[in-house]
Protein backbone atom coordinates (compact mmCIF):
# COMPACT_ATOMS: atom_id res chain seq x y z
CA UNK A 1 0.00 0.00 0.00
CA UNK A 2 1.24 3.66 -0.87
CA UNK A 3 1.67 4.39 2.75
CA UNK A 4 3.66 1.53 3.69
CA UNK A 5 5.87 2.21 0.86
CA UNK A 6 6.33 5.56 2.13
CA UNK A 7 7.42 4.66 5.72
CA UNK A 8 9.68 2.60 4.21
CA UNK A 9 11.18 4.85 2.31
CA UNK A 10 11.83 7.19 5.30
CA UNK A 11 13.83 4.60 6.74
CA UNK A 12 17.61 3.53 6.28
CA UNK A 13 18.46 0.54 4.01
CA UNK A 14 21.37 -1.59 3.45
CA UNK A 15 21.84 -1.74 -0.33
CA UNK A 16 24.47 -4.37 -0.73
CA UNK A 17 27.73 -5.45 0.84
CA UNK A 18 31.48 -6.00 -0.20
CA UNK A 19 34.09 -8.70 0.94
CA UNK A 20 37.42 -7.51 0.31
CA UNK A 21 41.29 -7.95 1.01
CA UNK A 22 43.46 -5.27 3.01
CA UNK A 23 46.54 -6.02 2.17
CA UNK A 24 48.93 -2.81 3.23
CA UNK A 25 51.52 -3.13 0.32
CA UNK A 26 48.53 -1.79 -2.23
CA UNK A 27 48.09 1.37 -0.03
CA UNK A 28 51.93 2.23 -1.20
CA UNK A 29 51.36 1.17 -4.80
CA UNK A 30 48.18 3.46 -4.77
CA UNK A 31 49.98 6.23 -3.34
CA UNK A 32 53.15 5.83 -5.75
CA UNK A 33 50.47 5.72 -8.64
CA UNK A 34 51.83 2.66 -9.97
CA UNK A 35 48.37 0.96 -11.38
CA UNK A 36 49.37 -0.05 -14.32
CA UNK A 37 52.43 -1.99 -12.92
CA UNK A 38 52.22 -5.83 -14.36
CA UNK A 39 52.03 -6.94 -10.75
CA UNK A 40 49.15 -5.02 -9.30
CA UNK A 41 46.97 -3.76 -12.28
CA UNK A 42 44.98 -7.31 -12.20
CA UNK A 43 44.15 -5.92 -8.46
CA UNK A 44 43.15 -2.43 -9.26
CA UNK A 45 40.93 -3.72 -12.66
CA UNK A 46 38.94 -5.96 -10.49
CA UNK A 47 37.70 -2.92 -8.28
CA UNK A 48 36.21 -1.26 -11.73
CA UNK A 49 32.87 -3.00 -11.81
CA UNK A 50 32.84 -2.72 -8.09
CA UNK A 51 33.83 1.48 -8.28
CA UNK A 52 30.66 1.83 -11.18
CA UNK A 53 28.38 -0.18 -9.32
CA UNK A 54 28.45 2.43 -6.11
CA UNK A 55 28.82 5.51 -8.11
CA UNK A 56 25.52 4.14 -9.82
CA UNK A 57 24.05 3.37 -6.31
CA UNK A 58 25.51 7.01 -4.72
CA UNK A 59 25.16 5.10 -0.97
CA UNK A 60 25.20 7.68 1.71
CA UNK A 61 27.36 5.39 4.56
CA UNK A 62 29.80 3.26 4.51
CA UNK A 63 29.87 0.46 7.43
CA UNK A 64 33.31 -0.67 7.72
CA UNK A 65 33.90 -3.98 9.37
CA UNK A 66 37.57 -4.13 9.58
CA UNK A 67 40.71 -4.78 12.18
CA UNK A 68 42.97 -2.19 13.74
CA UNK A 69 47.00 -3.52 13.49
CA UNK A 70 48.08 -2.25 16.41
CA UNK A 71 47.96 1.52 15.22
CA UNK A 72 45.01 2.73 17.43
CA UNK A 73 44.39 -0.12 20.02
CA UNK A 74 47.26 -1.67 21.43
CA UNK A 75 47.40 -4.76 23.33
CA UNK A 76 47.20 -3.26 26.75
CA UNK A 77 43.14 -2.52 26.06
CA UNK A 78 42.18 -4.28 23.46
CA UNK A 79 38.16 -4.69 22.34
CA UNK A 80 36.54 -6.95 20.92
CA UNK A 81 34.16 -4.56 19.09
CA UNK A 82 34.39 -0.72 18.86
CA UNK A 83 32.42 1.36 17.03
CA UNK A 84 33.07 4.51 16.06
CA UNK A 85 30.77 8.01 16.73
CA UNK A 86 33.20 10.83 15.28
CA UNK A 87 32.30 13.20 12.85
CA UNK A 88 35.47 12.44 11.28
CA UNK A 89 38.23 10.08 11.59
CA UNK A 90 42.09 10.89 10.61
CA UNK A 91 44.66 8.55 8.99
CA UNK A 92 46.33 6.34 11.41
CA UNK A 93 50.26 6.62 11.31
CA UNK A 94 51.30 2.72 10.80
CA UNK A 95 55.31 3.66 11.00
CA UNK A 96 56.38 4.87 7.67
CA UNK A 97 54.03 8.59 7.70
CA UNK A 98 50.72 9.52 7.40
CA UNK A 99 49.25 8.29 3.97
CA UNK A 100 48.34 11.43 2.05
CA UNK A 101 44.23 10.58 1.79
CA UNK A 102 41.88 12.79 3.20
CA UNK A 103 40.38 12.61 6.77
CA UNK A 104 37.31 10.56 6.14
CA UNK A 105 33.54 11.94 7.10
CA UNK A 106 31.32 10.13 9.95
CA UNK A 107 27.67 10.60 10.57
CA UNK A 108 27.63 11.50 13.93
CA UNK A 109 23.14 10.80 14.44
CA UNK A 110 23.55 7.13 12.71
CA UNK A 111 26.69 6.09 15.25
CA UNK A 112 24.83 6.93 17.74
CA UNK A 113 22.15 4.98 16.46
CA UNK A 114 23.81 1.88 15.84
CA UNK A 115 25.52 2.22 18.89
CA UNK A 116 22.12 2.25 21.19
CA UNK A 117 20.69 -0.19 18.77
CA UNK A 118 23.53 -2.68 19.36
CA UNK A 119 23.67 -2.33 22.83
CA UNK A 120 19.90 -3.23 23.40
CA UNK A 121 20.88 -5.77 21.19
CA UNK A 122 23.21 -7.56 23.69
CA UNK A 123 26.28 -6.68 21.95
CA UNK A 124 28.88 -4.76 24.41
CA UNK A 125 30.26 -2.63 22.12
CA UNK A 126 33.35 0.05 23.00
CA UNK A 127 32.09 3.31 21.74
CA UNK A 128 34.91 5.43 20.51
CA UNK A 129 34.43 9.37 20.45
CA UNK A 130 37.97 9.49 18.42
CA UNK A 131 39.85 6.25 15.99
CA UNK A 132 42.19 6.71 13.55
CA UNK A 133 41.66 4.42 10.69
CA UNK A 134 44.75 2.27 9.50
CA UNK A 135 45.15 0.14 5.93
CA UNK A 136 42.31 -2.69 7.49
CA UNK A 137 40.16 0.48 6.71
CA UNK A 138 41.73 2.81 4.06
CA UNK A 139 43.05 0.09 1.44
CA UNK A 140 39.28 -1.48 0.84
CA UNK A 141 37.96 2.32 0.73
CA UNK A 142 40.26 3.60 -1.50
CA UNK A 143 40.05 0.74 -4.15
CA UNK A 144 36.02 0.81 -4.01
CA UNK A 145 35.27 4.90 -3.72
CA UNK A 146 37.82 7.61 -4.99
CA UNK A 147 38.63 10.35 -2.84
CA UNK A 148 39.99 13.38 -5.19
CA UNK A 149 39.30 15.69 -3.09
CA UNK A 150 37.15 14.28 -0.83
CA UNK A 151 35.24 10.99 -0.40
CA UNK A 152 32.04 10.47 -1.76
CA UNK A 153 30.34 8.85 1.20
CA UNK A 154 30.28 9.40 5.36
CA UNK A 155 31.71 6.02 6.77
CA UNK A 156 31.25 4.32 10.73
CA UNK A 157 34.53 2.00 11.64
CA UNK A 158 33.66 -1.08 13.52
CA UNK A 159 36.77 -2.40 14.28
CA UNK A 160 37.05 -6.80 15.59
CA UNK A 161 39.82 -8.16 17.07
CA UNK A 162 41.51 -10.64 15.07
CA UNK A 163 44.64 -10.19 16.22
CA UNK A 164 44.98 -10.72 20.41
CA UNK A 165 43.32 -14.04 21.37
CA UNK A 166 40.39 -14.92 22.58
CA UNK A 167 39.12 -13.75 19.04
CA UNK A 168 35.00 -13.32 18.84
CA UNK A 169 33.99 -16.79 16.80
CA UNK A 170 32.50 -16.38 13.40
CA UNK A 171 29.14 -16.81 14.89
CA UNK A 172 29.50 -13.97 16.67
CA UNK A 173 30.65 -11.70 13.91
CA UNK A 174 27.54 -12.98 11.60
CA UNK A 175 25.46 -12.08 14.38
CA UNK A 176 26.80 -8.90 14.93
CA UNK A 177 25.60 -8.39 11.33
CA UNK A 178 21.93 -9.29 12.19
CA UNK A 179 22.37 -6.60 14.78
CA UNK A 180 23.80 -4.37 12.24
CA UNK A 181 20.90 -4.58 10.08
CA UNK A 182 18.37 -4.43 12.18
CA UNK A 183 20.03 -1.04 13.49
CA UNK A 184 20.00 -0.09 10.03
CA UNK A 185 16.59 -0.73 9.33
CA UNK A 186 15.14 1.40 12.18
CA UNK A 187 16.67 4.39 11.77
CA UNK A 188 14.54 6.92 10.76
CA UNK A 189 15.59 8.33 7.53
CA UNK A 190 16.19 8.16 3.55
CA UNK A 191 19.97 6.89 3.85
CA UNK A 192 21.87 4.18 1.90
CA UNK A 193 23.79 1.81 3.40
CA UNK A 194 26.88 -0.30 2.34
CA UNK A 195 28.75 -2.39 4.52
CA UNK A 196 31.97 -3.49 3.47
CA UNK A 197 33.64 -6.76 5.80
CA UNK A 198 37.65 -6.74 5.17
CA UNK A 199 40.98 -8.60 5.44
CA UNK A 200 42.16 -11.97 4.74
CA UNK A 201 41.96 -14.11 2.27
CA UNK A 202 44.77 -17.03 3.39
CA UNK A 203 48.10 -15.49 4.54
CA UNK A 204 50.58 -15.93 7.33
CA UNK A 205 53.33 -13.45 7.89
CA UNK A 206 55.58 -15.33 10.43
CA UNK A 207 56.93 -18.32 11.81
CA UNK A 208 57.82 -21.41 9.45
CA UNK A 209 55.21 -21.55 6.91
CA UNK A 210 55.55 -17.87 6.36
CA UNK A 211 54.02 -17.29 2.90
CA UNK A 212 51.31 -20.38 3.00
CA UNK A 213 48.20 -19.22 1.03
CA UNK A 214 45.98 -22.01 -0.04
CA UNK A 215 43.88 -21.07 -3.00
CA UNK A 216 41.35 -23.89 -3.36
CA UNK A 217 40.17 -22.78 0.30
CA UNK A 218 40.00 -19.02 -0.49
CA UNK A 219 37.91 -20.10 -3.40
CA UNK A 220 35.60 -22.09 -1.42
CA UNK A 221 34.98 -19.52 0.87
CA UNK A 222 33.98 -17.02 -1.94
CA UNK A 223 31.41 -19.84 -3.05
CA UNK A 224 30.12 -19.84 0.42
CA UNK A 225 29.85 -16.75 1.56
CA UNK A 226 27.75 -15.96 -1.36
CA UNK A 227 25.16 -18.55 -1.37
CA UNK A 228 25.61 -21.12 2.13
CA UNK A 229 27.09 -18.29 4.77
CA UNK A 230 26.11 -20.00 7.80
CA UNK A 231 28.19 -23.18 6.56
CA UNK A 232 30.99 -20.77 7.51
CA UNK A 233 30.10 -19.55 10.77
CA UNK A 234 30.90 -22.78 12.22
CA UNK A 235 34.33 -23.07 11.15
CA UNK A 236 36.64 -22.55 14.15
CA UNK A 237 39.78 -19.99 14.41
CA UNK A 238 42.17 -22.53 14.51
CA UNK A 239 40.60 -24.19 11.48
CA UNK A 240 40.76 -21.25 9.59
CA UNK A 241 44.54 -20.92 10.59
CA UNK A 242 45.62 -24.58 9.85
CA UNK A 243 44.16 -24.18 6.86
CA UNK A 244 44.76 -20.67 5.20
CA UNK A 245 47.73 -18.79 7.42
CA UNK A 246 47.20 -17.25 10.78
CA UNK A 247 46.27 -13.82 10.13
CA UNK A 248 43.65 -15.98 7.65
CA UNK A 249 41.03 -15.80 10.49
CA UNK A 250 40.44 -11.78 9.69
CA UNK A 251 37.83 -13.74 7.62
CA UNK A 252 35.70 -13.74 10.41
CA UNK A 253 35.12 -9.83 9.57
CA UNK A 254 33.30 -11.25 6.09
CA UNK A 255 31.02 -13.03 8.39
CA UNK A 256 29.71 -9.32 9.83
CA UNK A 257 29.32 -8.05 6.58
CA UNK A 258 27.16 -11.15 5.20
CA UNK A 259 24.87 -11.40 8.38
CA UNK A 260 23.88 -7.94 7.45
CA UNK A 261 22.37 -8.86 4.03
CA UNK A 262 19.57 -10.83 3.03
CA UNK A 263 19.74 -14.90 1.94
CA UNK A 264 19.84 -14.03 -1.60
CA UNK A 265 21.66 -11.04 -2.82
CA UNK A 266 23.02 -10.58 -6.60
CA UNK A 267 26.10 -11.13 -7.39
CA UNK A 268 27.98 -7.76 -9.08
CA UNK A 269 31.67 -8.77 -8.85
CA UNK A 270 33.99 -11.53 -7.76
CA UNK A 271 37.65 -12.29 -7.95
CA UNK A 272 40.57 -13.37 -6.72
CA UNK A 273 44.21 -13.01 -6.75
CA UNK A 274 47.09 -14.83 -5.50
CA UNK A 275 50.79 -13.55 -6.85
CA UNK A 276 52.61 -12.96 -4.03
CA UNK A 277 51.91 -14.08 -0.01
CA UNK A 278 48.19 -13.28 0.45
CA UNK A 279 45.12 -14.37 -1.42
CA UNK A 280 43.25 -11.28 -2.24
CA UNK A 281 39.70 -11.90 -2.74
CA UNK A 282 36.90 -9.71 -3.46
CA UNK A 283 33.24 -10.27 -3.68
CA UNK A 284 30.41 -7.70 -4.06
CA UNK A 285 26.73 -8.66 -3.65
CA UNK A 286 23.91 -6.46 -3.96
CA UNK A 287 20.47 -6.42 -1.92
CA UNK A 288 17.28 -7.64 -3.92
FE1 LIG B 1 45.12 -7.31 8.35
Amino acid sequence: PPARRRRRAELARIIGGIGSSHVPSIGVVHDQGRHDEPAWKPVFEAYEPVRAWLEERAPDIAIVVYNDHGSDFFFDRYPTFAVGTADHYGIADEGWGTRPLPELRGNYEFSWHLCNSLVYDEFDITICQEMKLDHGFLVPMHLCFPHEPDWPVAVVPVAVNVIQHPLPTGLRCYRLGHAIRHAVDGFPEDLKVVILGTGGMSHQLHGARFGHINPDWDQAWLDKIETEPESLTSITHQEIMEQAGAEAVELIMWLTMRGALGPAPRRVQRNYYAPMTTGMGLIALEEN
